[in-house]
């Protein structure tokens, strides 16, 4: 008999994890049951899809019969999985109020995040004009809303990714915006010096700031529509669309409701093959615990490239081989407008936290010809170890590349290189693309005292 897995969650996680067991054995009984409409869908690209520059396309990039007819992949969509009989292996689905019960012989779990609601007086579950930005289908109806509505003011509250990306997407659909972080600053992995550019650009863009306050209350006008926000403060904030984007936490309701046995204080953490405890049951993606691999602790890292790169090694071990997850080191990015940041390792207070005799270099450097008109600098900051030279971390702040050179520190921090070896480096250069001086060759001559 054909040996069935089911993959719940239709997500990046789930999603790769199905169509990459089938990559890998055209024999396997392949099911996915995903509770919401849609499959394949990506959260990456949806600030953008509401600004209007991708098309939906780039936000679900198959419908269930792709799978179906192209891979032979069982798709559930509108299926909730509700509970899971771990010692019988059934997964027991709720289809159009219809209860039913699946046998599994392997069980993937890639049940994502939700988004955390604030507390907020007033705060109505089912109202117009109130969002948060977790998937598909709440991009889908953010952008009906703009449409429809046309909104003119906008409050965003949280300054993390998810919520400096939709500050822009609502400023190019031209509303007026004002973000709101409880926290005392924004970005908190830049310095003051690296933030300063970050922070100018968006006052450039017409975004008022506000930290160190938190939304209080909600207002709404007679038709359950939100007219404004009040602040801790006590100001008052009109507004036509408040985004709720104060970060996410794991889906576990399904372990919860299976007796699922947490390590520790709810959170899920699997073994290096992506495993848990209960044979046969692999997690990935969004609601798992993974290593920071320099900081040595167990962190809930909500990543699409994160959750696809387990996707793959869970597929794998389900067929046989054996492929180890090397756990992340804190790599990220965003932008705002033309500016972008990227970040990998650990910061400098991280590392002195951690006991590191940490020191950091500040560079500012070019990233292609500066005779080019639009050339403009980029700033870097490096924290290494004072004792051997090995980078700690990384970030950078600046219109081009960033991404790219700061993915060569996280290579750099994974092998535990030294900023010594940097002159090792052979690196690309033609002026478009580069400086003579890479600016990893430029950070190595500053830490060699050749440069002030
Ligand atoms: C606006 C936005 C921007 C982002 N930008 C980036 C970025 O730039 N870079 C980056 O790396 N990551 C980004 N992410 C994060 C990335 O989208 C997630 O890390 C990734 O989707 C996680 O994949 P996952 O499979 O773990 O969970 P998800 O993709 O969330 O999929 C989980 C799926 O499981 C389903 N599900 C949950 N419980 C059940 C159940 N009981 N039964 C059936 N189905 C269930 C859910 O409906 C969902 O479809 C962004 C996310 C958002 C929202």
């Amino acid at each position: 008999m054909k040996k069935k897995v089911i993959v719940i969650g239709g997500g990046a996680g789930g999603m790769t994890c199905a169509v990459q067991l089938r990559k890998m054995n055209k024999e396997l009984d392949i099911t996915l049951i995903e509770k919401g409409e849609y499959v394949s869908w990506a959260g990456c690209p949806t600030p953008y899809f509401i600004a209007g520059e991708l098309p939906f396309k780039s936000v679900v990039h198959y419908q269930p019969d792709y799978f179906e007819k192209e891979l032979n992949i069982k798709i559930e969509v509108n299926c909730k999985a509700e509970r899971v009989d771990f010692d019988s292996k059934i997964v027991e689905i709720l289809k159009n109020s219809q209860r039913e019960s699946i046998y599994y012989d392997i069980l993937v779990l890639s049940c994502g995040s939700t988004p955390i609601i604030p507390n907020i007086e007033n705060l109505r579950d089912s109202t117009d004009g109130i969002f948060r930005l977790s998937n598909g289908e709440d991009a889908v109806k953010i952008k009906k809303f703009i449409t429809e509505k046309e909104p003119v003011n906008a409050v965003v509250v949280g300054t993390g990714f998810i919520g400096i990306e939709m500050i822009e997407s609502f400023r190019k659909l031209n509303m007026s915006v004002t973000a709101i972080e409880k926290a005392d600053e924004i970005l908190p992995f830049l310095s003051e010096k690296l933030k300063a550019p970050f922070i100018k650009k968006m006052e450039e863009k017409g975004v008022r700031i506000i930290t160190g306050s938190g939304v209080k209350k909600v207002i709404y006008n007679s038709n359950n529509t939100v007219i404004a926000v009040v602040l801790d403060s006590g100001e008052e904030i009109k507004t036509d669309i408040l985004l709720l984007s104060i970060g996410i936490k794991p889906n576990i309701e399904l372990l919860n409701n299976s007796g699922f046995k947490f390590t520790d204080k709810n959170r899920v953490i699997t073994d290096k093959y992506m495993r848990t405890y209960i044979e046969g049951v692999y997690a990935i993606g969004d609601m798992i615990y993974i290593k920071n691999s320099i900081k040595g602790i167990y962190e809930n890292v909500a990543l699409g490239d994160v959750a696809d790169k387990q996707a793959i090694i869970a597929a794998a071990n389900i067929c046989g081989e054996k492929r180890e997850y090397k756990g992340v080191n804190g790599s990220s990015a965003t932008s705002f407008f033309e500016i972008k940041t990227a970040k990998t390792g650990i910061t400098l207070k991280e590392a002195e936290q951690l006991g590191y005799k940490a020191k950091y270099i500040n560079l500012k450097v070019f990233t292609k010809n500066p005779g080019f008109s639009d050339s403009k600098k980029a700033e870097i900051e490096v924290v290494y170890d004072e004792e051997d030279g090995v980078v700690l971390g990384a970030v950078m702040v600046g219109y081009e590349s960033v991404a790219q050179f700061i993915d060569i520190f996280s290579i750099v921090i994974y092998k535990k290189i030294r900023i010594e070896e940097f002159i090792d480096f052979d690196f690309c250069y033609s002026p478009t693309n580069s400086t003579v001086w890479n600016p990893l060759l430029a950070l190595y001559r500053k830490y060699m005292k050749a440069e002030d």
